[in-house]
């Protein structure tokens, strides 16, 4: 039995499947007979022509779209994919190993990461980043599907085959893309906290996920049987038949609770006592804002425009968004959508806006900071939103504010963008609100200034909290930290929720802990009347809140505020959901 941090709730008995690298599972996979070897080769030779004629118009593209010192990133990826050396090392695996060629050139990108990793210097790591995004380039082409992990999973299960539990090392914002559609009944991952991708993930389609567990990957082999606890945090590797039928048994009691929660889709979400409640969903493309409605969620509080830039071959233009966003929106909810500007770097890095090798990504150059420094980007992206905004109830969120100057300087690029639009005849939403995310403690002090200049407040509790602990959310070592049943957070909450309702300034909370009944009981009795969750907690937490009165719960945040350590509160919330509905306990893995 493994112990990790329980990211995602629910329990799966499955198979595990190990997805080792950028693509591919590590293990060498021979082709079905030598014969096959000469048209192996003659695939890799396409796979590469076509990679060098993508490239080709890739560079053409970002030197119109970004600049000549962005193109040049590519240039640097056409001279890799056409680099003698690498690519006769392939083909001799193939020739002499019989192995498929994407083995091959998996088993070559091992090789170079090996001998970069014992070179310590910043600008050769910076090259192994370039070096996966151009092997993952030649390694789609060499497989049917174009997703990083479909080709090795090399079959979608069919009736009455167990279902896939992927196991990794740890989960890369692109490739949790190309999961999305994969069918997968549950993750578990060495590295990353409660909101890593690979959480955020696993949430948003309601799959148990546990993160933190060391060491699972060099135990676990694709075909085993493992189930993961996402309640509990536990994962068992190979379990005896009573295990497997005891977690069998919770596993179908989930699901079966879960099927019955849906059935409240239509209805209103309100307290016990009948207060209204706006439960809305966060979303990174069309199928979630699919998922949002058949939930019930009753617009989408987040849409994360980052995905569509990291899925994206090289950098969508401003019609491509638009066409992009209208089609969300379209989608969406009674068409309510809040849609976020683009909030790269950190962990979630484009090569076309250049990398940067930074001490601690998470403090540095990301979010609204790359936007700030790439203008021509950031100006499409604004119009695409503001032309968008026709087709429903459209507001623009900015991420990782922290200065009034910050906010004071998007606000005018907004008016710009509407300027010229107008100029330019380009029809555009004339109600499209801005806001605020509030996710750096400074912004958050600051509050009432922030108040004065903009339409609406989005809590980033993911961030907020990392940056109030200086614990860095992925990091599984510091994630007992990272943990919103704490003083601090709702000390701090409480300050951003007071000064909204002074204002009447419209506040919601799109972070993670939106979706956990513990942590949402307090939220409500701090005043907070919409929450932006994964969509598969919809239909828990209109179940919840529809269970608790609001003096309930001012009680229990009144009392909260009291308490002066998380083991406290987490005791006391623990017996107040028992109290409220324990049937919904095994939807808490905060
Ligand atoms: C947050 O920080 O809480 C948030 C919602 O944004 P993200 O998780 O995308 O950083
Ligand atoms: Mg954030």
């Amino acid at each position: 039995m493994h112990k990790g941090i329980a990211v995602s709730p629910g329990v799966v008995v499955g198979v595990a499947f190990r997805v080792d690298s950028v693509f591919g599972t590590g293990d060498p996979q021979p082709l079905a007979t030598p014969g096959l070897v000469p048209a192996e080769l003659e695939r890799f030779e396409r796979a590469i022509a076509t990679s060098m004629t993508e490239l080709d118009a890739i560079v053409i593209k970002v030197g119109q779209q970004l600049g000549a010192a962005e193109a040049e990133i590519f240039k640097t990826h056409l001279q890799i994919v056409n680099d003698q050396a690498m690519q006769a090392k392939v083909r001799a695996l193939v020739e002499s190993k019989s192995l498929t060629a994407l083995s091959a050139l998996q088993i070559v990108l091992q090789g170079y990461a090996a001998s970069f990793a014992r070179i310590e210097q910043d600008y050769l790591r910076e090259r192994l980043a370039d070096l996966r995004d151009v092997f993952s380039r030649i390694g789609s082409h060499l497989t049917v599907q174009t997703t990083t992990v479909a080709p090795s999973l090399g079959h979608d299960p069919k009736e009455g085959e167990e279902p896939i539990i992927l196991v990794a090392t740890e989960i890369l914002p692109s490739q949790a893309m190309s999961l999305g559609s994969l069918p997968i009944a549950g993750i578990v991952t060495e590295a990353g906290g409660g909101t890593s991708h690979a959480a955020i993930l696993a949430r948003s389609r309601g799959i148990p996920a546990v993160s933190g567990v060391v060491g699972i990957t060099a135990e676990v082999r694709s075909g085993d049987t493992i189930i993961v606890d996402g309640r509990e945090g536990v994962v068992l590797v190979r379990p005896t038949n009573d295990e497997t039928s005891a977690y069998r048994k919770l596993q179908r009691e989930f699901f079966d609770l879960k099927d019955r929660l849906v059935l409240n889709r239509d209805q209103p979400a309100v307290s016990a006592d009948g207060a209204q409640i706006e439960l809305l969903a966060n979303i990174n493309n069309v199928a979630d804002a699919q998922a949002a409605r058949k939930v019930g969620a009753t617009g989408v509080g987040l849409f994360r425009t980052e995905y569509l830039f990291l899925s994206h071959p090289d950098v969508p233009d401003e019609e491509e968004q638009y066409q992009h966003y209208r089609q969300v929106i379209e989608d969406s909810p009674n068409r309510v959508v809040t849609i976020r500007t683009l909030d790269l770097g950190g962990d979630k890095t484009v090569a076309y806006l250049g990398r940067r090798n930074e001490a601690n990504p998470f403090m540095g150059w990301r979010s609204i900071r790359l936007s700030f420094e790439h203008p021509r980007l950031f100006e499409r992206q604004i119009r695409a939103i503001l032309r968008a905004g026709r087709h429903g109830k459209v507001s623009m969120l900015f991420p990782m504010i922290t200065t009034l100057e910050e906010l004071r300087h998007v606000n005018q690029l907004v008016e710009e963008s509407r300027r010229n639009l107008r100029r330019e005849g380009v029809p555009f939403g004339d109600d499209v609100k801005t806001g605020v995310m509030i996710e750096v403690p400074a912004a958050a002090i600051c509050i009432d200034a922030i108040l004065r200049e903009t339409d609406f407040i989005s809590v980033g509790s993911n961030d907020l909290i990392q940056y109030l602990v200086a614990a860095d959310r992925d990091n599984p070592k510091v994630a007992h930290l990272c943990d919103p049943l704490s003083p601090a957070i709702f000390r701090v909450l409480k300050m951003v929720f007071d000064a909204c309702q002074r204002t009447g300034t419209p506040v919601t909370v799109c972070g993670e802990m939106a979706g956990q009944p513990r942590a949402v009981l307090t939220l409500f009795g701090l005043g907070l009347r919409r929450f932006s969750m994964s969509p598969a907690f919809v239909p828990t937490i209109k179940a919840l809140l529809g269970s608790v009165t609001i003096a309930q719960a001012e009680r229990f945040a009144h009392q909260v505020l009291q308490l002066k350590t998380n083991e406290e509160i987490r005791a006391y919330l623990t017996a107040r959901l028992h109290e409220v509905s324990s049937a919904l306990e095994v939807f808490d893995s905060s």
